[in-house]
């Protein structure tokens, strides 16, 4: 027998050649990939190796044990990092120091534990000191590393909000007793000083020694990176982002470079594009004589990128190559780390950068102008979701102006998050949360974020921080999140504790629950509330305040739906009651109205007055009296809103909600209505009493009011032919489709569509013309999928409407599930709220079944969704994969599905091409 193979839990990377290579993030995770992949094409990396996704997995699901195999493999590849050095770990003379790093498949920012200068003790720092001639240095990298193997392996941490931290509160003391203020003034004996103070503090406050052994100090920071895992503030990044627990991360050590060995070393974050607007410019930052953490905490603020070009011409221009080459290599915008080490550069990371949506379009876009990619290639980058940065408000740039002459400016920080927002202060997350779920917008306001933030963040509309630049924590997280973001705005003042911020040159004071504005395109950050103003898109398409072609966003995003629709298979329909609804929805690309909710047309002034007086009548006679006031109103919106279709179908559905919800309930109303209608009050108060029901959704509501008052679909019908026959006497073509909603049987469903038909006829007998029409229903309760193919025998069209059939599905009220449903998606008995997203597993069976049994007994029945569901790409894609004709959703979302229905297009295509080659490999089998 064979020999089990020992699994490869360890791979190495340095050099000329790695062991791993892009495409094998899940086990190598994005950074050990992507290190792998950056020393095989040539670039400079330290040395390193990644311990696998695999060996987490393992960790977890024994008892936070190792395979036995993993020791030797680590020692192996060490020994492959020490040769490639030069030095060798724990060593008297030539020490090797190394970084510890976390490294999921997706990248999580900030979530988990970074140790750096690993392998420092009191004895190598000596070596290092030698080795550099540079005591300040050695020292300074040994008190760092005291202070994050501290924090991060030992746990000596600040407990709450209010806690200073403990390595910080020692250095502060440290400087105070120097009578200095930067860190760079600490001497290198200050700093051997602080070593040992913090050494002291660990073994004051925790009982334990600081590991001197490196090779103990190397097995604790991996077990502390594995175990950062399932930290809380990891749990809730992934939760937010969706990213599945049993992933695990991987973890690289990688032999350190030092940014800090003088004014001819640095270290720098950059972008190979402008993250933010997506412009093909270099973009980053960088500071000499420091480390990358530096950086990233935003402790000090570095200078742009551009600046290098001037400072270190040399390294400039080879960075600016690698630039090139890794966009060339991977097709896409990369986010890059570097360090210079005494003049020479070395790489330290590089991953796909994270961007706003705004950024991706116009990155996909260009590179497809480019021809670096190809225009499916752009599509399947671009989030659907993503589209709504384009689709964002911005300030009303008068207003903005007048709020700055009349010197309302605050400060101006970086432009970290484009879009407008204007809320209320909130100086901690927690107070950020609680406003928001009071329902107040909210600008969170700190000195600088941590990973601890981001619920408070998610909850706000907008963050601004003091510290820190565009690569910091609250410049990435809020990008991602597509939250509006000024990041850096160091001339505001914080004050946590007096719940303030003064801006520095004003006598402005900002306190907490104040109004601000933050303009993230600009950095601006403005006292007060300023009203915003739609997106460049919005002015082209909806408001015409703007030239197509004076709009780049506009271009950008055109282009980009004109390839989305040139590969989507599914029509993309609107809801929309009203013709500058329709018309709205028509410049964001819909191809027809998949709802046109007749309700909402009787809430008009005069107009509610009329069904009042319907619904009090009591006999038939009264009824239709009443009723046919209400035909011209109704007759006049279907002509709008035939005219703004052109011959767009136009899906009408009939009476739906139940009758109580067009009576007043104050009492104040209810007198109004009866003088008005002439009778007592005390009869609107009877009818009221009569018409409550203990479950109106599950109640008299639907087709079950039009086969009660058949006066009613009668009236309606009417008002629709008699608009669609006069618009086409206008000669515009009309394509009306009459729907009957909430039928649970085939017999419902034949009642109605009689009197429909019946109805067409006398109105194109009365006005000698006629119109081609369907008849079709909603199905909308789990019976009505089930027994679609009868219904099929009558319908000519089904509209899903997946608000109501998840309501029945479920079982659960839509309108009152909003008191637990959270907690069930926050538990994660529930993926997602399955009113935002389709439950595919349960309503979406149904759909699937509805589906097909309709078009069992109709073979060419059309078929679309109308439910919420039309609009979110998840689900949008699902519609796809069932066979739908259509979606329909909101005109906001239009884009949105728009772009989602082509993504599940090409999805399809590749699923089919899979197929295919699965189905020839075996046909060749088969043939050996
Ligand atoms: C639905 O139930 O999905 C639907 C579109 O109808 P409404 O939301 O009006 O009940
Ligand atoms: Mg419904």
């Amino acid at each position: 027998m064979a020999k089990a193979k020992t699994p490869k839990y360890v791979y190495f990377f340095g050099g000329k050649k790695a062991e791993g290579k892009a495409d094998m993030k899940s086990l190598l995770g994005g950074k050990g990939a992507n290190l792998a992949e950056m020393v095989n094409i040539g670039l400079p990396v330290p040395a390193g190796f990644t311990i696998t996704t695999e060996v987490c997995t393992y960790y977890y699901a024994n008892k936070r044990k190792y395979p036995k195999e993993l020791k030797d493999q680590v020692l192996k590849s060490l020994a492959k990092v020490e040769k490639e050095m030069g030095a060798k770990f724990g060593d008297k003379k030539n020490p090797l120091l190394v970084s510890v790093r976390s490294g999921a498949r997706a990248s999580m920012p900030g979530m988990m534990d970074t140790i750096l200068n690993l392998g420092l003790n009191d004895t190598t720092v000596q070596a290092l000191i030698e080795k550099t001639n540079n005591p300040r240095f050695a020292y300074d990298s040994y008190r760092r590393f005291v202070a994050m193997y501290g924090d991060v392996v030992l746990g000596l941490r600040p407990v709450d909000k209010h806690d200073a931290d403990p390595f910080e509160e020692i250095l502060d003391k440290k400087k105070e007793a120097r009578g200095i203020t930067k860190d760079t003034d600490l001497t290198a004996d200050d700093l051997k000083e602080l070593v040992a103070e913090f050494k002291a503090a660990i073994k004051e406050k925790l009982g334990v020694n600081f590991p001197e052994n490196p090779m103990d100090q190397l097995w604790g920071a991996v077990g502390a990176v594995f175990s950062s895992w399932m930290n809380e503030r990891a749990i809730v990044y992934r939760k937010l982002n969706n990213i599945p627990a049993e992933w695990g991360t991987a973890v690289n050590i990688q032999s350190m470079v030092f940014g800090n060995m003088g004014e001819d070393s640095g270290t720098g974050v950059a972008f190979t594009r402008d993250p933010a607007s997506g412009e093909n410019v270099f973009y980053g930052e960088y500071l000499f004589n420091a480390q990358g953490e530096d950086v990233v905490a935003g402790i000090r603020t570095p200078l742009p990128i551009a600046h290098l070009k001037k400072d270190d011409p040399k390294v400039y221009k080879e960075l600016d190559d690698i630039r090139k080459k890794l966009e060339k290599h991977y097709k896409d915008m990369m986010d890059i780390e570097f360090t210079i080490q005494q003049g020479k550069l070395w790489m330290l990371q590089c991953r796909v950068g994270k961007r706003t949506g705004f950024a991706a379009i116009k990155m996909a876009v260009d590179m497809v102008r480019q021809k670096l990619i190809t225009k499916e290639d752009a599509l399947m980058r671009i989030e659907p979701n993503q589209l709504n940065q384009l689709l964002r408000p911005i300030f009303d740039l008068k207003e903005k102006q007048n709020a700055i002459n009349e010197g309302r400016l605050l400060a101006k920080g970086l432009n970290a998050g484009p879009g407008a927002a204007s809320g209320k202060v909130a100086f901690s997350a927690h107070d950020a949360e609680l406003m928001a779920a009071k329902g107040d917008k909210v600008i969170l306001v700190r000195i600088e974020t941590s990973p601890e933030d981001i619920k408070g963040m998610n909850a706000s509309d907008g963050i601004l921080t003091a510290r820190g630049g565009m690569t910091s924590h609250a410049a990435l997280v809020a990008r991602q999140m597509g939250k509006v973001c000024v990041a850096g705005c160091g001339t505001l003042n914080i004050n946590y504790k007096a719940g303030e911020m003064r801006a520095e040159g004003t006598d402005h004071v900002i306190k907490e629950g104040d109004y601000i504005s933050i303009d993230g395109t600009t950095g601006e950050v403005i006292k007060g509330e300023l009203t915003t103003k739609p997106s460049e898109v919005i002015q082209v398409l909806i408001t015409k305040e703007m030239d197509a072609k004076d709009s780049d966003v506009y271009k950008t995003y055109a282009d980009l739906m004109k390839w989305a629709d040139q590969t989507r298979t599914m029509n993309v329909r609107t809801n929309a009651d009203q013709p500058d609804q329709s018309a709205n929805a028509i410049a964001f690309g819909a191809e027809g109205i998949g709802l046109c909710r007749t309700e909402h047309m009787f809430f008009g002034e005069k107009r509610i007055l009329n069904v009042r007086e319907m619904i009090l009548s009591d006999t038939e006679e009264g009824r239709r009296k009443t009723i046919n006031k209400l035909l011209p109103y109704q007759r006049q919106d279907f002509e709008g809103i035939f005219r703004v279709m052109k011959g767009r179908p136009v899906t009408v559905r009939t009476l739906d909600p139940p009758l109580h919800e067009f009576l007043p309930h104050e009492e104040s109303e209810i007198k109004e209505t009866a003088d008005a209608l002439g009778v007592p009050v005390e009869k609107v108060k009877e009818k009221i009493e009569s018409l409550h029901e203990f479950n109106p959704m599950l109640g008299f509501r639907g087709c079950r009011l039009g086969i009660s008052f058949p006066e009613i679909t009668e009236m309606q019908a009417r008002a629709i032919f008699e608009a669609a026959v006069n618009v086409a006497k206008e000669g515009i073509k009309v394509k009306p489709e009459i729907m009957i909603p909430l039928v649970g049987h085939v017999n419902e469903l034949k009642l109605q569509e009689e009197i429909v038909r019946r109805v067409a006829k006398e109105v194109f007998a009365e006005k000698g013309k006629k119109v081609s029409y369907l008849v079709g229903t909603m199905i909308e309760l789990p019976r009505a999928a089930v027994t679609a193919d009868q219904i099929a025998e009558v319908a000519e069209f089904f509209s899903f409407g997946t608000n109501d059939l998840t309501q029945t599905t479920f079982g659960l009220s839509r309108d009152d599930a909003g008191k637990f449903l959270p907690k069930y998606v926050e538990q994660d008995i529930l993926p997602k709220d399955p009113f935002e997203s389709l439950d595919q597993d349960g309503v979406g069976e149904l759909v699937k079944m509805g589906t097909e049994k309709g078009r069992s007994t109709r073979k060419d029945l059309k078929v679309g969704i109308c439910g919420e569901h039309g609009g979110e790409p998840d689900s949008v894609e699902f519609c796809h994969r069932v066979g739908m004709n259509y979606v329909s959703c909101s005109p906001f979302r239009v884009p949105i599905a728009r772009l989602a229905a082509a993504r599940a297009a090409l999805r399809d295509k590749k699923v089919v091409k899979k197929t295919t080659k699965r189905k020839t490999a075996t046909k060749s089998k088969k043939k050996k």
